[in-house]
């Protein structure tokens, strides 16, 4: 079962630089063009599924404005 991942930004911090857009192995990241951060800037947001957890998108991304949360599958004996 593939690792599920999901991402939160700060829309503090968030410039709209497009550089965590650039990395994402996945392409599940683009600037929201219906949101402004109060500094007035188009945050991004994910797109669709397959966001993997992987944290690329944080690592790079100068203002740390992104936090990664993985979710992994856990078996479950009967
Ligand atoms: S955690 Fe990885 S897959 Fe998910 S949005 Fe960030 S760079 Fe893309
Ligand atoms: S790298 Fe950081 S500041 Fe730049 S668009 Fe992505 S979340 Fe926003």
């Amino acid at each position: 079962m593939p690792v599920k991942g999901w991402i939160e930004v700060d829309h503090r911090f968030c410039k709209g630089c497009e550089l965590c857009i650039e990395e994402c192995p996945q392409n599940v990241l683009a600037l929201d063009m219906e949101v402004f951060t109060p500094k007035g800037f188009h945050p991004v947001h994910l797109i669709a599924d397959g966001c993997t957890g992987c944290a690329i998108c944080a690592v790079v991304c100068p203002e740390a404005a992104i936090t990664v949360f993985r979710q992994t599958p856990v078996r479950v004996k009967a």
